[in-house]
């Protein structure tokens, strides 16, 4: 497998002081679906800031380590050049303008405009036929689910090589969920592009992931194909509900780590 995204062994700091991520290494192949796992505060937005270029306006940098893309180093560069090279991200956040409608969403972020993004608008309604229907819509108006398949489909009009995602399942409803998994699968297979994928539900995510690293405190504590994650038990048990079928909430795994090194 060729390494499109190389991430080694970086450590990103906040505000020269704090310290969010450690030692992380992580690579994703050409037409591969990657899942980054991990509860709140793990270090997955960081990681995947470090990559896009986005740490700046929290004050942040990568210190050590770097970041290589199709063979060129990217750590600490401006996000507009990193997009430029092709690794776009769908931000957790904010991530539709509200007042322009869907077709105007779709346009904002292709600087040149004119017949080019327009060709490209009718692309992405190909993987996203209900946007075509609500092109008219304002984004304020969207469902949460609408409102994802429109952040994709923006991040995919600037042709990336490589799409980040920063919880693709967080807040909507499981339907909705199994129909985006399904369109990025198509994405990933008609287009040809890598995906990594930022997610705290590891059932959605190794459903559609090859491979999968699970973070947590800043660093990277397990990773591996998706049938190896799947019949781990840690994972089985935190991630993916227990034996009694029942998942675990986050305040019963930090207990557990009090009595238990993890992974150790
Ligand atoms: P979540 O799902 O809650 O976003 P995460 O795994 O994405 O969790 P991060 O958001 O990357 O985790 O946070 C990792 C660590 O970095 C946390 O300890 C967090 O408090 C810290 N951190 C994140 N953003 C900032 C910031 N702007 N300034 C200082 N510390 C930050």
């Amino acid at each position: 497998m060729t390494a499109l995204l190389a991430v080694e062994k970086i450590e990103v700091v906040y505000k020269r002081v704090i310290t969010a991520v450690q030692g992380v290494t992580l690579t994703v192949g050409e037409r591969q679906i990657v899942a980054l796992l991990g509860t709140n505060g793990a270090g997955k937005t960081t990681t995947l800031r470090a990559i896009s270029g986005f740490l700046g306006l929290d004050d942040a940098r990568v210190t050590e380590g770097s970041v290589m893309f199709d063979g060129t180093r990217l750590e600490n560069r401006p996000p507009h050049e990193i997009a430029a090279r092709g690794i776009v991200l769908v931000p957790e956040r904010e991530k539709v303008f509200p007042n322009l409608t869907v077709a105007e969403n779709l346009i904002a972020p292709v600087s040149h405009g004119g017949g080019d993004a327009r060709r490209q608008e009718e692309r992405v309604y190909h993987f996203f036929p209900r946007l075509a229907e609500l092109r008219a819509r304002v984004g304020g108006l969207l469902s949460g689910g609408e409102r994802q398949m429109l952040a994709i489909a923006s991040a995919l009009m600037c042709q990336p090589k490589i799409l980040l995602i920063d919880e693709l399942s967080l807040g909507l409803a499981p339907i909705v969920v199994d129909d985006l998994k399904r369109r990025l699968t198509a994405i990933r297979d008609e287009l040809s592009i890598s995906i990594l994928l930022v997610e705290q539900s590891a059932a959605v995510a190794l459903e559609i992931a090859d491979h999968a690293y699970v973070m947590e405190n800043g660093r990277v504590v397990l990773d591996g194909n998706r049938e190896r994650l799947q019949g781990h038990k840690d994972v089985q048990e935190f991630y993916l509900g227990g034996a009694d079928g029942t998942r675990r909430s986050y305040r019963d795994v930090k207990q557990y780590r009090r009595s238990r090194r993890w992974y150790g």
